[in-house]
């Protein structure tokens, strides 16, 4: 339709924002399915298991306690409390009630502190491939994201000597996602220290920590955090996190993260007049889940890790892919070069990763999500948050489906 006859008009704002790939790959997939056809979708960022049942009967018990209201903005006492003891507990971390926020999601905090902090030109370094979130926030604040990108020969980790050369006058943040959505790639302590030497050097640049896949790490590596190891950033970083993928809870929609007071204050601003608090009831849910038993959490590693397991053996074995081993999260991501520039049964050419899982889509009814989603190319993310069954299916149809290139 004809710009100047319409009645709607976009603001600039969002204007360069499209609908993401991934929603366009998931509404395909359902359209299939619709159809009829059998379509395993491993798209999705969502565990498959369910909120633990200690986690509901608290929720259950809230309503009935009428827990109903509107509660403090940014966080009920209770909950910051508990969020404390978390920090404090598991990552040795002191933040008081007023250096605590609590939001609808880690997405609603991340939102809240970039519109908080970014001013036109402003830019924020991301660690390619990055969750696709994340560029579009930075851009609906009004800021500039920079993305690094991160080499696979380096596990899919920020190079230190790529971000001290990322850095400008204008810099303001360094996100951070360890592990990461979509390579599943973590940092250890030392990997991490080299890192924050460099911000160290830059006293202007604030570091954004997302440590929502906090639990997914395997084969007994620890996870840290920034602020646990260089105490003397605490004053610049925001440590976000949620109890979406630890505690299957991603409907109740539930996110938090510590920081300097100021920060915390700015941001509740931003909260104030969106969304004010986040839900009543999921927090009370929350508040179990962060302080309740947390013995479900080593079970459900366990599966994860097997499942991790299977996929990297089962990709590695299709020839024209190889998948490194991801320290964490629930994803892995393969590299697809040597199916670049193979022709389907039907003659097309493969040319990109896009063309690749739109062939797997529609030759193998397999959904997965292309590494250009994620700023880097040729690569496929698998979310292996799926049944070992579907799974072992998948990776079938996509080895029959290389199978057929020529
Ligand atoms: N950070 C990363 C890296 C994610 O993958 C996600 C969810 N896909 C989030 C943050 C947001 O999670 P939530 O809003 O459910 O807490």
């Amino acid at each position: 339709m004809d710009q100047a006859a319409s009645p709607f008009r976009r603001a600039t704002r969002i204007g360069a924002i499209g609908v993401s790939e991934i929603l366009k790959i998931g509404a395909r997939a359902a359209a299939l399915r619709r159809e009829g056809r059998p379509v395993i979708v491993l798209g999705a960022g969502e565990p498959d298991f369910d909120t633990p049942e200690n986690v509901k009967e608290a929720a259950i018990r809230a309503i009935r306690d009428g827990e109903t209201k509107y509660t403090i903005l940014d966080g009920t006492p209770a909950m910051k409390a508990a969020v404390s003891e978390k920090f404090r507990r598991e990552n040795g971390l002191a933040y008081a009630p007023d250096e605590i926020t609590v939001g609808a999601g880690a997405k609603q905090i991340l939102y809240n502190a970039f519109m908080a902090t970014l001013d036109a030109g402003d830019e924020v370094i991301l660690a390619a491939p990055y969750w696709t979130s994340y560029a579009d926030i930075v851009a609906i604040s009004g800021g500039t994201a920079v993305p690094v990108v991160c080499r696979e020969e380096n596990g899919f980790r920020l190079d230190p000597a790529d971000l001290e050369a990322a850095i400008t006058p204008k810099t303001r943040w360094l996100l951070l996602n360890s592990p990461s959505n979509p390579s599943g790639a973590a940092y250890g302590e030392q990997a991490l220290r080299a890192i924050l030497a460099v911000l160290k050097r830059h006293p202007h640049v604030w570091l954004m920590m997302d440590d929502i896949y906090e639990h997914l790490v395997y084969d007994g590596m620890d996870f840290v955090t920034a602020v646990q190891l260089e105490p003397s950033l605490k004053d610049r970083t925001l440590t976000v996190n949620g109890v979406s993928k630890a505690y299957a809870m991603t409907g109740w929609r539930i996110g938090y993260a510590g920081g300097p007071k100021a920060l915390i204050a700015a941001m509740a601003v931003v909260q104030s007049q969106s969304t004010s608090n986040p839900c009543s009831v999921s927090q009370a849910a929350a508040i179990e889940a962060l302080t309740g038993p947390q013995d479900v959490l080593a079970g459900r590693r366990a599966a994860f890790a097997a499942r991790r397991d299977r996929v990297v053996a089962g990709l590695n074995a299709i020839e024209g892919i190889t998948c490194r081993t991801p320290e964490g999260a629930f994803y892995t991501f393969a590299n697809c070069a040597g199916v670049i520039g193979r022709r389907t049964p039907q003659g097309e050419a493969i040319a990109t990763d896009s063309d690749f899982c739109r062939y797997l889509l529609d030759a193998a009814d397999v959904a997965v999500v292309p590494g250009s989603c994620f700023g880097v190319a040729p690569y496929f993310r698998i979310s292996y948050a799926a049944s070992m069954d579907s799974l072992e299916e998948a990776l079938a149809r996509i080895a029959k489906a290389c199978g057929a290139l020529s």
